[in-house]
């Protein structure tokens, strides 16, 4: 057994780069990975964990959503060595037929999905669904596996407890270096539920100092002082909430109106709109404002006090 090394992979299929971070655990010539990029950017990612010299024997999802858990069956395939795909109870048949996956993600996404690609189906005996509060050992450690739902209703996050790293995928929003300008957006896109996103926040910050050093984001890469981070998107978040449905009160019922109205009036929100990398403005910012809509439209609840 060697010791635990955690390494960030770009899973961004080209023409971009450092837009979505699938991550690889190494122990000696094992890994496992966090997430598995998109069908896409599967080539890319065995090269670079060939390049690392490991097998890969299994891979851990935070959600099933195609930049996320879209890779996973090519992985399979291409690599041989994986035995085990873990994913949220909700997303696990997902995986093992993504038909309706595929359709529903083409009906949202349009152009999107195409640049994703299509998810290959995993074997039914591979893929699993560990319980809230799991942990699985590995080199010495343990990864927690802790349900998140709110960005997705199958989303789940993991703590690398000696790390001290949380692998948030899309459950504490984006935070992505465009043309040397960090921008950070909440991602939620529809069917969001802004209620079940806070509290989920809440519980990866009652983690607390010392358990949280840092954050490993879906987009992408790390954050130091990670519970520094969180506390800070839930604060953020609130103010992206409140102003999206005080836009839609006053009459604000189509994306281009509210896109305009948060970026006048929020400057992370205007870094997205004016970003001039489609993935920042179209999949993030876009994806944020039709989620916010969404839910503003059916009135779903908001949390009542905001993080302080
Ligand atoms: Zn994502």
């Amino acid at each position: 057994m060697g010791r635990l090394e955690v390494k960030v992979l770009d899973g961004t299929p080209p023409p971009f780069t450092r837009m979505i971070s699938p991550y690889l655990l190494i122990c000696g010539d094992e890994a496992i990975m966090i997430d598995s990029g998109s069908r896409t950017s599967a080539e890319a990612l065995v090269e670079q964990v060939k390049g690392e010299g490991v097998r890969l024997k299994a891979i851990v999802l935070t959600h099933i959503h195609l930049d996320h858990g879209g890779g996973a069956g090519s992985l399979y395939r291409l690599l041989g060595s994986v035995e085990k795909v873990l994913v949220h109870p909700r997303g696990l048949r997902h995986l093992v037929d993504p038909s309706r996956l595929w359709e529903a993600s083409r009906s949202y996404l349009g152009p999107y999905a195409d640049y994703f690609g299509k998810p290959e189906s995993l074997p039914e005996g591979v893929v699993e669904a560990p319980d809230d509060g799991a942990s699985i050992a590995f080199c010495g450690d343990r990864l927690r596996i802790i349900y998140t739902p709110g960005h997705a209703s199958h989303h789940m996050s993991m703590l690398l407890e000696g790390e001290g790293i949380l692998f948030t995928g899309d459950s504490a929003g984006v935070s992505v270096v465009d043309d040397s300008v960090r921008v950070e957006v909440p991602t939620n896109p529809p069917p969001f539920k802004p209620l079940l996103y806070y509290e989920s926040l809440l519980k990866m910050i009652r983690l607390g100092r010392g358990v949280v050093e840092k954050v490993a984001l879906g987009h992408y890469g790390f954050r130091d002082d990670g519970l520094g981070y969180l506390e800070r998107h839930a604060r953020d978040i609130i103010r992206w909430f409140k102003m999206a449905y005080e836009a839609v009160s006053r009459g604000a019922s189509d994306p281009g109106a509210l896109a305009e109205v948060l970026a006048r009036e929020l400057e992370e929100a205007s870094r997205g709109y004016k970003s001039s990398n489609p993935i920042v403005r179209e999949f993030f910012y876009m994806g944020a404002v039709n989620g916010l809509l969404d839910a503003a439209l059916r009135k779903e609840p908001l949390p009542q006090v905001a993080y302080t």
